[in-house]
């Protein structure tokens, strides 16, 4: 049996990921490359984030199929639930189609999941759950998004409670909330948890546990003469189908490090603003390297494991890299390099028989304007606030929801504090329509289309009206906004993967190498996401998963 170890590489772009290879910047990508295929990818359509993206690469199914539509989706039952509700889209039991790892599993394979979206909660997987593999080798999972504790901070020192022991800290968790000791020293700060100490360097990551799965990185920012500052990571828990196992993870890897400092990066609190993120970064990358290197060595059959710093990364700064920044470039590299190296620490482990594959859900897009469909409801009088400037759902006709996955949802009767009569649901979508397509400012169009929920178009089937009523297709660099009060159109900024536009930048990475892979370089031709879990099916010698619609790219030479 050939094993698979497929790494999850969150955003990344195959116009950029050239790029950087051409320049030579990703040593272990170009070592891969040189034995395999790569081609640009399709992400999932209508929505490009992450949830709906991850799905069509795991099931080789697009989104109407597989059911998955963005971050956050409008709960269901829609019918059950006010328009305003919402879910979240990263949990495996929304999932429509079969994930590969539950094919793999049915087919005899032993499966490992690091980290990867649409691998929680355990229950899916586990015997009597939705996607258990029947009588094949149970799925190891571990997750770690999915039980987020606290978020991060960045913390000063002159606002730390001074004790008589040294500074002290309450780490924001809900039950028996622990305290943190800094006491600083002239060229480092000493730090005392409820687990252990540790000596904080400028920009170099530490980590203390708060418990066997929990625990909080630090790193120091700024050490002056009477002041220091700190950056705090997130907290999490994480979690495995095997709580050992989910031990033995966190003592080689540390605690789970979710993200880098780019929320701190977004609010203007760090000291240092690039330097500071970078330094976060690699902290979370290295991070993901130790656990992706302790899940390859458990040896399973198919390995999956996931890389996130590309992703934060270009949501912060993909808008200076389209302007021609090289402050926007270098930062951008330096994810790409940093997830290079993650792939370095896995390529040292893999048996020599292995099929290795990097794919990415989609890449991203710079955003330049942003633009309020509720705004411009409103004033159409198809929806009403009151006056905070919250949507008010008893006079309220149509909305685009605060699920923000390109989708509006008509407020139908039958749904709680719903008012449109079943009968007029086709005519006020059709209206809503009407007067956002008629809405534009001087910078172009906003919005190159709106469809309903069913229909069929060149780019694919628009997913039925459990995901919404009308999908939104914005135009190039327009993010949508939910807001209901402001101006209609703003100055945007970052990046983005809502609306899955055709734009170089936004398609996905797919390389694949090892054994009976056929090594034709970069291919010309775009694949299309749901492409790849059929593809490295046929490779590692199982069955396509149950529900895709994608083909294999070629006969696998086995
Ligand atoms: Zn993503």
């Amino acid at each position: 049996m050939r094993p698979l170890v497929w790494l999850l590489w969150d955003a990344a772009s195959a116009v950029l990921a050239e790029r950087f290879l051409a320049e030579g910047a990703l040593p272990n990508l170009a070592h891969l490359a040189e034995q395999g295929t790569r081609a640009a990818a399709r992400p999932a359509w209508p929505c490009a984030q992450t949830p709906p993206g991850m799905a069509t690469l795991i099931t080789g199914a697009e989104a109407s199929v597989h059911g998955v539509y963005g971050y956050r989706e409008a709960a269901r039952p829609r019918a059950l639930h006010s328009a305003l509700e919402t879910e979240t889209g990263f949990d495996a039991r929304r999932l429509r189609a079969e994930p590969f790892w539950t094919t793999a599993a049915r087919a005899g394979r032993t499966v490992t999941l690091v980290f990867a979206p649409l691998a929680a909660p355990y229950d899916a997987y586990a015997r009597g759950g939705v996607w258990a593999p029947g009588t094949g080798p149970s799925i190891l999972t571990f997750d770690g998004y999915g039980h987020v504790l606290a978020g991060q901070a960045v913390h000063r020192s002159s606002e730390l409670e001074k004790t008589p022991e040294g500074l002290r800290l309450v780490l924001p968790l809900a039950e028996k909330p622990p305290s943190v000791l800094f006491k600083p020293g002239p060229t480092s700060v000493r730090v005392e948890g409820p687990e252990g100490v540790a000596e904080l360097r400028e920009r170099r990551p530490a980590a203390l546990f708060l418990g066997p799965t929990v625990g909080v990185t630090l790193v120091l920012l700024a050490l002056g003469k009477d002041e220091f500052t700190v950056w705090r990571s997130g907290i999490w828990n994480v979690h495995s189908s095997d709580p050992e196992a989910a031990e033995e993870l966190c003592q080689r890897a540390g605690p789970f490090l979710g993200s880098g400092a780019g929320h701190a990066h977004r609010e203007g609190s760090l000291p240092d603003p690039d330097a500071d993120y970078l330094a976060t970064l690699a902290a979370e990358a290295r991070f993901f390297a130790r656990a992706s290197a302790f899940a390859v060595e458990l040896g399973a059959d198919v390995t999956v494991v996931y890389e996130p710093c590309i992703d934060e990364t270009g949501h912060l700064f993909q808008d200076l890299y389209e302007q021609g920044s090289e402050r926007g470039l270098a930062l951008i590299r330096e994810s790409y390099r940093l997830a290079d190296e993650h792939l370095g620490a896995v390529l040292e482990r893999v048996p020599e028989d292995a099929i290795v594959a990097i794919a990415s859900d989609h890449g991203q897009q710079g955003v330049r304007r942003l633009f309020r469909p509720n705004v411009v409801l409103r004033e159409a009088g198809l929806l009403a606030t009151d006056e905070a400037g919250r949507i008010d759902l008893d006079r309220t006709k149509v909305l685009y929801g605060p699920a923000a996955n390109g989708f509006l949802l008509v407020n139908a009767e039958g749904s709680l504090r719903g008012i449109v009569p079943r009968a007029e649901v086709g005519e006020v979508a059709r209206r809503a329509v009407e007067v956002l397509l008629a809405h534009q400012d001087s910078g172009g169009p906003l919005l190159l289309g709106a469809h309903l929920a069913g229909e069929v178009t060149p780019s694919g089937r628009v997913p039925e009206s459990d995901a919404g009523d009308v999908c939104l297709i914005a135009a190039p660099h327009v993010a949508l906004g939910t807001g209901a009060v402001g101006a209609a159109v703003d100055v945007g900024s970052g990046g983005q993967h809502t609306t899955a536009v055709d734009v170089p930048e936004l398609d996905a990475l797919f390389l694949v190498a090892g054994p009976g892979v056929p090594r034709l370089g970069r291919l010309a031709s775009r694949i299309d996401n749901a492409d790849v879990a059929p593809t490295l099916a046929r490779l590692i010698g199982i069955p396509r998963p149950a529900h895709a619609t994608g083909r294999a790219l070629w006969d696998a030479k086995i």
